[in-house]
């Protein structure tokens, strides 16, 4: 098999990779746009300024606003027209332009549709001697008491290539430092969330064994403890199963037992005394040797049950038909032993849609019971049915020993038995409730037990008729 990587591994992969993830695209996003959007800011920042110092023509304060504005924007201002009272012109660039380049400048402001216009590739030159420099100005006329008033807006441009390349080394030691956080923190939520995995997962290693019991976990996750939770209640379960495994092993032998030693000591005194071989011994054979069957049949019928489910062949059938079929089956059997056994039918016949043969093996079972369950006393056994509202319910009735109300819920549960110590059934073989509840499920019928002990028992189970 493929060697997996740890958890600790792939978190520490993943943290890793979302910071230089992150990291890269700031990189390239500064480094790339940081010209454009530096300039897109800078023409921002004229436009609004020359917009709003226009607004403020003719203020008593005009001088002072424009003065303020050129400081906090650090722009320069100049507003000319031909009445000197409006000519104002900020410390900077705008002071020295030629007269002529300032005409230019109108010229071309005045064809513009709105009366603006920006320059963004404007060289101005202080000196001769000197590299010309890079600005952008920003023009707008308005008309102030008949007169035209131009105001100017001008910022110097710096190449930004000494500033990206600072950007560029902090960059690298940023994430040089992000990268180490990084590992740092990749172990510590390792730590909080694989050190309960962890142990779990090496506990768990006892749980075939039914021996998980969760008590070294520590954790103060709810997901983590829940799973904790869950494997201690699995634990259970397994120690359950394993407990009714050994406890079925143990019946089963001895329900094998039983018979097989009948047989055999029927059959040595046959051969041994001739006399002895009577019908009557011989019955006792066959009969021994059908329950070694009906038991083989059972526990080859829940085996399929638990490894393929329950598969069913359903016909229509006539419901009273049935009981009687049963009912024969046990008639004689029960005249023998003087039993009172007796068959009630509804006065409806019903069709119902059933698999017969699984129908009938649950009220085996549950007559079975009856006949195995019994007190004392004469024994009375009614088979019968009665209509419920939407539904026929078939029961079993007997005056036998009954059941404890703290035993009702777990009969029908999978070798759970009321007496510790094992009985030898007339018939049968002693894991019939849950596989007739198996049988019931997969019919999806109600059934149920009414029961007192040592008074009756009444098992039933409800069947639609059919429409
Ligand atoms: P088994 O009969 O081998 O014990 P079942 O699954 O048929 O197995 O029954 C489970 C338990 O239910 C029995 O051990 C018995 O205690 C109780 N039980 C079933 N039917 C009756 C009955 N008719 N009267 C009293 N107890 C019953």
């Amino acid at each position: 098999m493929k060697k997996k990587t740890s958890l600790r591994l792939q978190l520490i992969g993943i943290l890793l990779g979302f910071v230089v993830l992150l990291m890269g695209t700031v990189y390239f996003v500064q480094t790339t746009f940081l010209d454009d959007f530096y300039r897109i800011n800078k023409i921002k920042s004229i436009e609004s300024v020359g917009k709003s110092v226009a607004e403020q023509i003719g203020d008593s304060d005009f001088e002072d606003i424009v003065e303020r504005a050129g400081m906090t924007n650090e722009v320069c201002i100049r507003v000319v027209s031909n009445n000197s009272a409006y000519s104002y012109t900020g410390a900077c660039t705008l002071r020295g332009l030629d007269n002529s380049i300032i005409n230019l400048i109108a010229q071309e402001t005045m064809e513009s549709a709105d009366g603006e216009k920006l320059f963004d590739d404007f060289r101005y030159q202080r000196r001769p001697d000197e590299n010309p420099e890079k600005v952008f100005i920003y023009s707008k006329f308005i008309t102030y008491n008949n007169e035209p008033v131009m105001v100017l807006v001008s910022t110097a441009i710096t190449p930004l290539s000494a500033t990206i390349s600072t950007l560029k080394s902090q960059y690298f030691l940023i994430s040089i430092a992000l990268i180490v956080m990084t590992v740092v923190l990749a172990l510590i939520i390792s730590r909080i969330i694989l050190r309960p995995v962890k142990q779990i997962s090496e506990e768990s290693r006892n749980l075939s064994r039914g021996e998980y019991d969760g008590t070294r976990v520590r954790t103060d996750s709810r997901e983590m403890s829940e799973l904790n939770e869950t494997l201690i209640r699995a634990n259970e379960d397994i120690q359950k199963a394993d407990k009714a495994k050994k406890e079925l092993l143990g019946n089963v032998s001895h329900d094998l037992r039983t018979p097989l030693t009948m047989i055999v000591g029927y059959g040595e005194m046959i051969r041994d005394l001739p006399e002895e071989n009577t019908e009557e011994n011989l019955n006792v054979i066959i009969e021994e040797a059908k329950r070694l069957s009906t038991l083989v049949d059972d526990l080859i019928d829940i085996s399929k049950i638990d490894t393929a489910g329950v598969e069913l062949n359903k016909e229509d059938i006539r419901l009273n038909a049935l009981l009687e079929d049963v009912y024969h089956q046990y008639q004689k059997y029960c005249e023998s032993q003087d039993i009172d056994f007796s068959l009630k039918l509804s006065e409806d016949d019903p069709l119902v849609n059933i698999d017969i043969k699984r129908i009938k093996q649950i009220l085996y079972n549950f007559i079975n019971n009856s006949l195995n369950y019994n007190s004392k006393k004469k024994q009375k056994i009614i088979l019968g049915t009665e209509k419920m509202d939407d539904v026929y319910r078939v029961y079993v009735y007997d005056n036998g020993e009954g059941i404890e109300a703290k035993d009702i819920q777990n009969i029908w549960d999978r070798y759970y038995k009321v007496d510790k110590e094992h009985r030898r059934h007339h018939i049968g073989s002693g894991i019939g409730l849950s596989l007739s509840r198996d049988l019931l499920n997969a019919h999806g019928l109600n059934y149920g037990v009414e029961s007192e002990p040592k008074k009756y028992s009444r098992f039933y189970f409800d069947i639609p008729g059919k429409q």
